[in-house]
């Protein structure tokens, strides 16, 4: 199972699809934005100013409940957008969204533009509608992944997912780990000793990395294979 081959130049996938001259036009007028893990893109009910086409890292999309719990409920990079909504005419963000995984940058948009672009017939709106299905069969399957997979194995899909995003070790607190997966850090903890145990994984000064990345496989849930096939048919 070998890392995804990260691109060459750090590029946003929707955006690279594009025709030659359109790809040129639009981002000729965008910002290139960085990111660090925890930086906020969007607090839940926030107003969608901008979006974001990652082109490097990756961001969560968390549910925020009232009592203020969270859980991701889906992951953003390089194929795809941030602030899908205002697609749909979404004035806000549902979902808060927040980096977590470096390094990051993203094309920023500002949203009356992206609102123009995407309103006309042509390959940017094509394309959107295509990663807008995609993003809803990840959100689809992560539900189900709450309701009915363990800890462990969750765990072990969320390490090969940030693997396959980066191409190496990556940086990641228990905190963030138990507040992406919804549960306590004690049981996290717990997942992450058992996993450097097998010999599958290396946790170091705050960053991990996959040394057998069949065997964490092994131990993911089928949600691991379902959201590669998925990336891959979008790629
Ligand atoms: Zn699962």
């Amino acid at each position: 199972l070998p890392p995804v081959p990260p691109a060459a130049e750090p590029e946003n996938r929707l955006l690279a699809a594009l025709p030659a001259a359109e790809y040129a036009r639009l981002v000729g007028e965008m910002t290139a934005v960085p990111f660090a893990p925890g930086d906020v893109v969007y607090y839940a009910g926030g107003p969608l100013r901008h979006v974001y086409f990652p082109r490097s890292g990756a961001f969560s999309l968390l549910a925020v409940l009232p009592d203020g719990a969270v859980a991701a409920v889906g992951s953003v990079g390089s194929e795809g957008l941030l602030g899908l909504a205002a697609f749909h005419g979404a004035a806000r963000c549902r979902t808060m969204t927040v980096c977590h995984l470096c390094p990051c940058t993203a094309w920023r948009m500002p949203g009356d533009r992206f609102q123009r672009e995407s309103g006309r017939p042509g390959p940017l709106r094509e394309l959107l509608h295509r990663y807008a299905r995609a993003l809803f069969d990840q959100v689809t399957q992560s539900a189900a992944c709450h309701a009915l997979h363990t800890v462990p194995q969750r765990c072990a899909t969320w390490l090969l997912q940030c693997r396959d995003r980066t191409g190496g070790d990556f940086p990641l607190t228990h905190e963030s780990l138990a507040r992406m997966l919804g549960v306590r850090r004690a049981s996290v903890t717990e997942s992450a000793r058992a996993l450097q145990a097998l010999g599958l994984i290396r946790y170091r000064r705050g960053r991990v990395e996959v040394l057998d990345a069949g065997g964490l496989a092994a131990a993911a849930c089928p949600c691991y294979r379902l959201g590669r096939d998925d990336l891959d048919r979008l790629a």
